[in-house]
């Protein structure tokens, strides 16, 4: 039996169980148990309280103090019900995850003794001693005090002893501190422009909702080899390893079954997500080992972000109950696929109506084609923003290889669709829109066959990909908090319907005066006019080919897309004149908060390199060197020893591969040793810069290379070097669970 170097973990790991659901429940009943969602609203409410805070959630109506206290009370008698003594504000601040503090509900009763109290204050808005969160500087320049506030359309859920409640983050001036709060605000942009648009087609909608269903992808390392890799303790990602000589080759982990203790992770996993109303659909094995996913339904935006970041946090502890290490960063293994987060987007109406599926009547499929054309129409304008707000220092090593999404914004749409927009665009426009006499209006509007949804044909390397119903956001890093790509994406789309309608209302003024009295459709000529105007202009963003060809860097390029690579200088983007006017006019963020929010990113980004930085130099010259050198002299004892047995000639010979390897050891320690100490010189120049964002480029330039070119030396000693002494887990290790 082969035996190991390091300690498993594995199943002689054991804790308390996270949840009391026995294994012959049926996930229906114990879906939600830990929300309170309406259901617990209707039983733990006075019913007229319950109808306000409806009309809150729906509608947004102002939530009255009353209300807010009655909500309270009812939450808090669920809450003890089910062993709660704490409460606490859940939010989103800048930095990765979320954040709470915790406060018990008691309080004194003034005669000595406690009682348990929560009121509609305590729930609504909450001072919480955040100072250490960024901020950009919004808070140290205007006002230190950050608040948190209540988000009435997530519902309240509780984690162990404590009731969460999730809430923005924002000044004491109101600039947004996190993700929340302008997620809501483009989600309300883009209902109004849509709701807008949809009136062309069905004046009866009402509201249009943003969707979203992710689809989180990680790896599991036993937690015992974690433990003893300090670079994936502290960065998240191995900063050295060669690679396995088994690693993704045979692709057999994808359609492999799922090892028992990681099934056994994703059972109980699964099952705390339901209870906490997570919708949990699939789970599978991914293309790399140990590399898996798991999805749920899509849900209304926001709720589906808070899901997301919630299943993340609960995915860390369930994983270390069953003896693992859950990793979410991008890139944890170099030569083996990274892990993204596909987020899967559309817009849906009130009455029911997914306004980026096909319908069954050439009028709907106008208004299908006009969702399409303005989605286009956004991403094409604002590509580079896109690009940006799913950027960061570890989905940066993901973009552009070979298993993601190039690091070009581009659009997929399949032969169906692309055929409908050719159609739209050249036909001839009387034939396309006739007066039927009394059958009313006929346009020449092809059917798409129900099937495309199934049929589409899946371009893998396509980070914008139509995929029959919805369009999927594949550039989105696993780690990331979704609500950065949902800011820009329903930002950009919502904007792109107002300019729409804004052009179709200016095309409709004037044909109706023109053609007073005489037999016309002004509003469907204005619509595919505006459209044809709109497919021509965005048809730069719209590449069904292969994104990772060096060809379509070239042809990008000339199109004018955004082809830049480094990381803090696609944040910029966030600045650019049109970015600004578009998060402005819809009210979205302002300069100032754009402002703010590009110091957060440059300074995280320095931050993570840095750290980066520090540990390959730590392990490089206290772990690698060391050991390096030490088998090193072994090697010369031994060709010592040859000279004393065998005559010289002899000797020469036999020592000849060890005397090879001695030299390769110095030369490759020497060359580490040398780098290293360039890397610290190139920080100390780095560290010296004030300005954030030169500060970044500095790093990325001059720092962050290093970090390739010292691993390559490592992962070369680590093949020469006598296993039994070689200090970290290998590869072949790490990615195969047993
Ligand atoms: P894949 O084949 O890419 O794995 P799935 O069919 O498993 O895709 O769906 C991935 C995600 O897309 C799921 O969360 C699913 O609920 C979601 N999804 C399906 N239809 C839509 C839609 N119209 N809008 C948003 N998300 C959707
Ligand atoms: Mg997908």
């Amino acid at each position: 039996m082969e035996t190991l170097r390091f300690q498993v973990v594995g199943e002689a790991f054991k804790k308390k169980p996270l949840t009391d659901v026995s294994s012959t429940e049926r996930p229906a009943s114990y879906f939600g148990k830990k929300v309170f969602n309406r259901e617990k609203m209707y039983k733990y409410l006075p019913k007229d309280i319950y109808a306000k805070m409806i009309d809150v959630m729906e509608n947004g109506a102002a939530l009255e103090r009353n209300v807010a206290d009655a909500v309270a009370e009812g939450m808090k008698q669920w809450a003890t019900e089910n062993g709660v003594t704490h409460y606490t504000h859940w939010f989103q601040p800048l930095t990765e995850g979320t954040a709470e503090k915790h406060d018990s509900f008691i309080e004194h009763d003034g005669k000595g003794g406690m009682v348990e109290e929560f009121t509609g204050k305590l729930l609504v808005q909450q001072e919480p001693d955040a100072s250490s969160f960024p901020s950009g500087g919004i808070r140290s320049t205007f006002e230190a005090r950050g608040y948190s506030a209540w988000d009435p359309t997530s519902p309240v859920f509780i984690i162990d002893d404590t009731l969460c409640i999730p809430t923005v983050f924002i000044s004491y001036t109101g600039e947004a501190l996190d993700y929340k709060a302008p997620l809501l605000r483009a989600l309300h942009a883009v209902n109004v422009a849509a709701t807008e648009v949809c009136h062309y087609f069905d004046p009866s909608v009402k509201k249009v909702t943003s969707n979203l269903g992710w689809e989180q992808e990680y790896f599991l390392v036993d937690e015992g080899l974690y433990s003893a890799r300090p670079d994936l303790l502290l960065t998240g990602r191995t900063l050295m390893g060669h690679d396995s000589a088994k690693n993704q080759q045979m692709e057999d982990h994808y359609f492999g079954s799922i090892p028992e203790r990681v099934a056994a992770f994703m059972r109980e996993l699964e099952v705390v997500a339901l209870e906490l109303g997570i919708p949990c659909k699939t789970r599978h094995n991914e293309v790399a080992p140990n590399q898996f996913e798991l999805a749920p339904i899509f849900e209304e935006t926001n709720l589906a972000v808070d899901h997301n970041m919630l299943l993340m946090s609960v995915m860390k502890r369930v994983a270390r109950k069953h003896g693992f290490r859950v990793l979410l960063h991008e890139k944890p293994f170099a030569g083996i696929n990274g892990s993204g987060k596909h987020n899967n987007w559309s817009l849906s109406t009130d009455n029911g109506i997914l306004l980026h599926a096909p319908g069954k009547t050439p009028e709907q499929n106008l208004r299908f084609a006009t969702f399409i054309v303005e989605t286009l129409m956004g991403v094409y304008r604002h590509n580079g923003l896109l690009k940006a707000s799913i950027m960061s220092a570890t989905n940066a090593h993901r973009l552009g290889a070979n298993e993601a999404p190039p690091a070009i914004i581009s659009s997929f749409l399949g032969r169906q669709v692309s055929e409908l927009l050719d159609h739209i665009e050249r036909a001839d426009r009387d034939d396309l829109l006739a007066m039927g006499g009394k059958q009313g209006l006929k346009m020449d509007i092809p059917e798409i066959p129900e099937l495309l949804i199934d049929n589409t044909d899946r371009n893998r390397t396509s980070p914008f990909a139509f995929t029959g119903n919805r369009f999927e956001f594949r550039a989105v890093g696993s780690e990331a908090n979704c609500a950065s790509a949902m800011i820009a994406l329903n930002s950009a789309v919502a904007e792109a319907l107002v300019s729409f309608k804004k052009r179709v209302d200016a095309r409709i003024a004037a044909t109706s005066a023109a053609l007073a009295g005489t037999e016309h459709n002004a509003t469907f000529h204005a619509i595919i006019d505006t459209l044809r105007e709109d497919i021509r202009t965005c048809k730069p963003i719209r590449f069904d080919g292969n994104g990772y060809s060096d060809e379509w860097k070239a042809e990008a390029a000339r199109r004018g897309l955004d082809v830049e690579t480094s990381c803090p200088v696609i944040f910029e983007r966030y600045l650019d004149a049109e970015s600004v006017q578009m998060f402005e006019s819809l009210g979205v963020m302002t300069r100032k908060e754009l402002e703010a929010r590009n110091e957060v990113k440059w300074e995280t980004y320095t931050k993570k390199i840095q750290i980066e930085a520090r540990v390959l130099g730590d392990l490089s010259m206290n772990h690698i060197i060391p050991v390096a050198t030490n088998y090193q002299s072994r090697l010369l004892a031994n060709i010592e020893s040859m000279h004393k047995v065998f005559p010289t000639m002899k000797a020469d010979a036999l020592s000849a591969r060890n005397l090879k390897l001695v030299e390769e050891i110095a030369e490759r320690t020497s060359s580490i040793e040398t780098q290293v100490e360039e890397l610290v010189a190139a920080r100390k120049v780095a560290n010296r810069i004030a300005d954030e964002h030169q500060k970044a480029i500095a790093y990325h330039d001059t720092v962050a290379p290093f970090l390739d070119s010292i691993r390559r030396q490592i992962d070369k000693l680590e093949l020469i070097v006598d296993d039994a002494c070689w200090p970290l887990p290998k590869y072949r290790e790490l990615l195969f669970i047993r």
